[in-house]
């Protein structure tokens, strides 16, 4: 079964930069057609319905858009409303403050200075070579081909990027290298971030369009299930009344951010009122729970209809 459709990214090559995963908006009608000939997409209130029901079909499918990006509402929203489809959005409060998480940050940066994400990976590496060749010399010992094997899709590069962040330095050294790389480049976050984030008056809008919004924490942690009770409780009560004050509805979806929870999470939750919650992936591929409900990627499925449709 396919449950979900979870999106992120879209680009025009104008205003949004293409980028790992990202679909146009020819991908995105192909999809959407794909979906009208093989599935029914129904509206958030009628998934929740079917599946407070158990009544909920094979061929069953909603739309799930996170991280409030703001491609999502430039290029995905208007397609949505000719069609009169309704789907969820799931929002992190802080991509509406002034300084949002790093993360898109880095993308943008990636696809918008760069030819390609090798182009990119030259500059990090020489980068680091030239102004911390301790940690460089660390990385060149340490770095072993048999890391991430399980990825067959990423390339030698990748590899040895991601065992740069991830095995070598903090994540505080990763981010102050690459703030120095932004530097360099005279990239401005400040700048670029109502290209890469909705706004409040974007989110208030869609909401009064009929969509539904749901909670995706305060902050975006990689990792919520490593936060302490009060920290998680935390991020949905924030989150949570960030969106209620901006909707004015009741909330009750959520999606989890890099599909990552514990049982804390689940039970925090169910007690502040959530009905409905989505994974990231079908590695499970069945409903655990209400708020275990499977997603397909749509990077993954935009491959798969492509393939049967040539
Ligand atoms: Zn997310």
């Amino acid at each position: 079964m396919l449950y979900c459709v979870m999106f992120h990214h879209f680009y025009d090559n104008r205003k949004h930069h293409n980028g790992q995963g990202a679909l146009s908006l020819l991908d995105f009608q192909m999809l959407l057609d794909w979906l009208d000939d093989n599935y029914t997409i129904l509206s958030p209130d009628n998934y929740y319905s079917k599946i407070k029901n158990k009544t909920l079909l094979p061929t069953d499918v909603c739309l799930t858009f996170d991280d409030s990006l703001k491609s999502q509402y430039d290029i995905a929203l208007p397609e949505l409303e000719t069609r009169n489809i309704k789907a969820f959005y799931f929002v992190y409060s802080n991509a509406f403050s002034n300084s949002p998480d790093s993360l898109e940050f880095y993308r943008d940066f990636r696809n918008t200075y760069f030819d390609d994400i090798d182009e990119f990976y030259d500059f990090y590496f020489q980068h680091m070579k030239q102004n911390s060749s301790q940690l460089y010399e660390e990385y060149q010992n340490k770095y072993h081909e048999n890391y991430l094997a399980d990825f067959p899709y990423y390339t030698e590069n990748d590899k040895r990027f991601r065992f740069m962040r991830d095995q070598i330095l903090t994540s505080d050294e990763y981010e102050y290298v690459m703030d120095e790389l932004l530097a360099i480049k005279g990239y401005s976050k400040s700048k670029r971030r109502k290209f890469l984030f909705m706004s409040v008056e974007d989110l208030k809008q869609i909401s009064n369009l009929g969509h539904t919004i749901g909670l995706h924490s305060h902050s975006h942690p990689t990792q919520i299930s490593t936060l302490t009770e009060e920290q998680q409780l935390s991020e949905y009560t924030q989150n949570k009344e960030f969106v209620a004050d901006i909707t004015q509805k009741d909330v009750w979806a959520m999606s989890h951010p890099c599909g990552n929870y514990n049982k804390t999470t689940l039970s925090i939750l169910e007690k502040i009122g959530i009905k409905v919650g989505f994974r990231s992936s079908l590695s499970i591929p069945d409903i655990k729970s209400n708020l275990e409900i499977p997603r397909e990627d749509h990077a993954n499925l935009i491959k798969k209809v492509k393939s049967r449709t040539q």
